[in-house]
């Protein structure tokens, strides 16, 4: 039994602590992400895309870690410099305001990713104003095909980027802009990828397109970031991204065909803090319909949509609590398919559809894993005004004496963005 499951268990069993509750283990995440951290290749750098999960205690615990926090809001960069002044940020999305790029230059931000033509002389009317040089990268929508992936951001119609045809010109304008400083480009186009071979292919695919434009324009560039993207696989829990795999052809495959003096950014969300967090949910009922048992827990999709929103069944455990307070007899199924729903006036309030389980009873904790990256964070959390769910972060304070590892790590990664 993990720590998260004892810890919600002897809860449960003793009668303290509502349920519904998001609980995450910050040690566990952060021995991951450090992990990913160290064996990353030299040239390459690793960033946290924030938008996953960006409460306090899960930036706080990856602040002394990752090389940096992307973010896609000025929400996000006050949220980001609320725990840290000085931690590099990256900034991107598409619509920026002009409030969001002025708020980005104010608050340090290293680079800003730019979407499109008018979003760069944006960019330059601003720093201009203010008399500064802003350096930024390039978002590129590129033309394809990329390898398959659960979404695509590029490669096929979609809002992100600049049309990979367009790039010439773009460039070309943003060299009559002395405000902007060009520094690379941004490639960030799938998402939930699994096969960690297909994943060097396509930084591969990206370091041969940079190196064109580069050569093409005689450009200096410092920065190809690679986007997020490594995917976490909900349906078998044994077969996720394979990293050591990544990040050994990911090296050999840098050594030639990285472009001379680029750094390799990398801005994961998903594969980083996916496996530490948890939703807890409590069986409030159990009932039969139409030839179906549903099982009904206190909490939903309005907590935690992702299972909605990718369509998919999330992975749970059932965590028997004994303790029963009724002095009627208590409702259980075995050996049954069970559809999980929450508490919302709506058929399309499922967490898991037609799972086995070899035995359920209400009063049951139902301990859905991977919840650590768009959970709550994506959620409707008041549609139908529940209260909402606990937040409980084990792990909270580290264990200074064991870790240590990190101080030797560079954290200079990327360039003042501000002259
Ligand atoms: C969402 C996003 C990421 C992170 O994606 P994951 O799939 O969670 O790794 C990185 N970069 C950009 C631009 C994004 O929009």
């Amino acid at each position: 039994m993990n720590r998260v499951e004892k810890y919600i268990l002897s809860e449960r069993e003793n009668g303290s602590g509502s349920l519904p509750a998001f609980i995450y283990d910050l040690d566990d995440l952060r021995e991951h992400v450090r992990r990913c951290v160290q064996t990353l290749p030299k040239s390459c750098r690793l960033f946290y895309a924030i938008k996953a999960n960006s409460e306090e205690p899960i930036l706080r615990a990856l602040a002394p870690i990752v090389d940096g926090f992307e973010v896609a809001s000025i929400g996000e960069i006050r949220k980001v410099r609320g725990v840290t002044p000085d931690i590099p940020i990256i900034f991107g999305g598409p619509g920026k305001t002009d409030e969001e790029i002025e708020g980005a230059i104010d608050h340090r931000v290293q680079l800003i990713h730019v979407e499109s033509e008018h979003e760069l002389r944006r960019v330059a009317a601003i720093a201009a104003k203010r008399n500064i040089t802003v350096s930024i990268l390039l978002r590129v929508n590129l033309k394809g095909p990329l390898p398959q992936a659960t979404l695509a951001m590029a490669g096929r119609p979609t809002q992100f980027g600049i049309e990979e045809t367009e790039i010439p010109d773009v460039i070309r304008l943003a060299r009559q802009l002395p405000s902007v400083r060009v520094e690379g480009f941004h490639l960030h186009s799938i998402s939930n990828n699994l096969d960690a071979e297909q994943h060097v292919r396509l930084v591969e695919y990206y370091c041969d397109r940079v190196k064109e434009w580069a050569e093409m324009f005689g450009l200096n560039i410092s920065w190809l970031n690679a986007g997020g993207g490594i995917g976490i696989n909900y349906t078998e829990l044994d077969k996720q991204f394979d990293w050591d795999l990544f990040v050994g052809r990911l090296d050999s495959m840098l050594a030639t065909k990285c472009p001379p003096g680029v750094t390799v950014l990398f801005e994961c969300g998903r594969f980083l803090t996916a496996a530490c967090g948890f939703y807890a949910v409590e069986v409030l009922d159990i009932k039969k319909n139409h030839g179906k048992h549903f099982v009904v827990v206190r909490g939903g999709t309005h907590q935690f949509r992702l299972p909605v929103s990718w369509q998919h069944s999330h992975p749970f455990r059932v965590l028997p609590v004994e303790r029963w307070d009724y002095p009627f007899p208590r409702k259980e199924l075995t050996d049954a398919h069970i559809t999980v729903v929450g508490q919302l006036c709506t058929p399309k309030d499922v967490l898991a559809r037609d799972v086995y389980v070899s035995r359920v009873r209400i009063g049951d904790v139902i301990l859905f894993s991977h919840a650590g990256a768009y959970g709550w964070a994506i959620s409707h959390h008041d549609f139908l005004s529940h209260p909402h769910p606990r937040h409980i972060y084990l792990g909270e304070k580290e264990k200074e004496a064991a870790d240590g590892g990190d101080s030797t790590h560079d954290r200079s990664v990327v360039h003042t963005p501000v002259d």
